[in-house]
């Protein structure tokens, strides 16, 4: 399959890594919309929200990444974002789901 963050969980293609385990590897979006915007993605290919396990036990070890992600760049103070897009509306634009966690900045809510 012609994935690109496959591509990335399997080393394929270069990304700056913060964080790896087992199923779950996070790096940095490579066109930031704040100082911290790194990417967390299951290292199996799901498309979105839509086809994640029902069982939810990915998205316990996505959680677990993204609280000792936020730990490591020092968030949890100030507080941070964490958005997944799902389908075209909402501006998904690469097929593998993945959580933007980002922060270093105010944000606006609702967003645009
Ligand atoms: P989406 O719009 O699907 O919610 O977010 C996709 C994100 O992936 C975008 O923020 C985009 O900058 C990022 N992105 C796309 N291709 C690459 C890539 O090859 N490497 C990295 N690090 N980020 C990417
Ligand atoms: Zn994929």
């Amino acid at each position: 399959m012609d994935c690109i963050f496959c591509k990335i969980a399997n080393g394929e293609i270069p990304a700056s890594k913060v964080y790896e385990d087992e199923y779950v590897i996070a790096f940095k979006d490579i066109n930031p919309v704040a100082p911290v915007h790194i990417l967390v993605i299951p290292k199996k290919h799901y498309e979105s929200v839509l086809e994640i396990d029902t069982d939810g036990s990915i998205l316990n070890k996505i959680f677990n990444a993204v609280k000792i992600i936020a730990q490591q760049m020092n968030l949890t103070n100030e507080g941070f974002r964490l958005v997944t897009n799902t389908g075209e509306q909402a501006g998904q634009t690469v097929k593998h789901i993945h959580f933007h966690l980002i922060g270093g900045r105010d944000f606006q809510w609702p967003p645009g």
